[in-house]
């Protein structure tokens, strides 16, 4: 896999050079990396197993030629410049894209989303924010931070996290992510953004725009003039169309005249009502904004952007979270945090790429992912762990 990373995605380069900034390194950079992205793969995440996979029989396999500490890890996180893991992540996607691996899908979207973890009693990090009961008593801290994904057809690959501090935002972390992503990976890499209704502001809905970048957001009680007035449109009319998706009828509203609110420099605003008939016979509701036209998004397609914001939150959070370790904080020290979850990015990407991608090849159908994570282990000489049942 190291080799595809190489060969395939160019990341050599990176590997080499990876934004040390330790002063007389005794253990080469590439190591630890490598040591760290492994690690996240083997779903064994902290710096203690990551000590105790170089200081076993897995050491060569790693491609360490010695053991190190927990602390070497925590010491070399602590000083590493998360640029270049950026712009290595960015860089293996640009390369994915020109190799023609979301040739199958006409869009590609951001998705922007934001979560939490990391939860103790103390506060050991600039990055700890503090929740509060009733009393307005501290009852414990937790980390808060920004994911931006790739999503594309079946495709969801992290691209750029933003953890934050007490005193900052969500909104303004993501705003921020996103600049910075659209730098990295070009302006035209994705056609749209897709997110959560928090982020249907004005600014935020602005600033997408100075990018280049329609936005497919969320229509809930927060626009509460706009909501109503599609409520009341949409609950007096026959459905616009209905098609059938994976098996199930779809009943779609689209009307893009909807009057702009106070602030928004748009001209009008499009909203999509969708009524999912489930299998089970539940059915599922949502209202949806966007800037994008119908002739450039019909609806079908407007409903699919909508769906994909739920890639993130299957693919991304969970799966980052419950398999990955997301919300388990190996050194709490605010670079540490940053460069930990730039390198989960970066290991689930790789994964992803390599397992449903390269190892695909001819007929064969993909490896799952805990079928992956097994052979990974034994490919090490030793047994995965028996609580991993995921
Ligand atoms: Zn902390």
């Amino acid at each position: 896999m190291k080799r595809y990373g190489i060969k395939v995605l160019g990341l050599g380069p990176y590997l080499r050079a990876p934004g040390d900034g330790r002063r007389s390194p005794q253990i080469r950079a590439e190591t630890l990396i490598w040591a760290l992205v492994v690690s996240r793969l083997l779903r064994s995440p902290a710096y203690h197993a990551v000590e105790g996979l170089v200081r076993s029989g897995a050491c060569r396999a790693l491609g360490a030629h010695r053991g190190f500490g927990d602390d070497a890890l925590a010491y070399f996180t602590e000083r590493l410049d998360a640029e270049p893991t950026r712009v290595a992540l960015a860089a293996s996607l640009r390369r994915a894209k020109r190799n023609k691996a979301f040739d199958d899908t006409l869009w590609i979207s951001y998705v922007l989303d934001g979560t939490g973890g990391g939860r103790r009693c103390d506060a050991a990090c600039a990055l700890c924010h503090p929740s509060f009961d009733a009393e307005g008593q501290v009852v414990r801290y937790h980390h808060r931070l920004s994911l931006l994904t790739v999503v594309a057809g079946s495709w969801v690959l992290p691209v750029d996290a933003e953890p934050y501090g007490p005193g900052d935002s969500e909104l303004a972390a993501s705003t921020r992510l996103l600049k910075r992503s659209v730098a990295h990976l070009g302006r035209r890499f994705a056609q749209c953004v897709v997110v959560d209704a928090e982020y249907a502001g004005a600014p935020f809905l602005h600033a997408a725009g100075t990018l280049g970048l329609p936005v497919v957001a969320r229509l809930k009680h927060n626009l509460p003039e706009l909501f109503q007035a599609a409520r009341d449109r949409f609950e007096a009319q026959p459905p616009t169309r209905s098609f059938q998706e994976k098996g199930e009828r779809i009943e779609v509203w689209d009307a893009d005249d909807f009057e702009p609110w106070w602030g928004l420099d748009w001209l009008s605003v499009r909203v999509l009502r969708y009524r999912q008939h489930h299998a089970n016979g539940t059915v599922s509701e949502a209202y949806w904004l966007t800037n994008l036209s119908p002739r450039r998004a019909p609806s079908r397609t407007l409903f699919r952007l909508a769906k994909s914001r739920w890639g993130i939150e299957n693919q991304g959070f969970n799966d980052a979270k419950n398999r990955y370790g997301l919300e388990h904080i190996g050194h709490h020290h605010p670079n540490s945090v940053l460069v930990d979850v730039l390198l989960l990015g970066l290991a689930l990407t790789l994964e992803r790429l390599y397992r449903l991608r390269y190892l695909r090849r001819g007929c064969h159908p993909p490896l799952s992912a805990i079928t992956f994570c097994r052979l990974l282990w034994m490919s090490l000489g030793r047994q995965p762990p028996a609580s991993d049942t995921s």
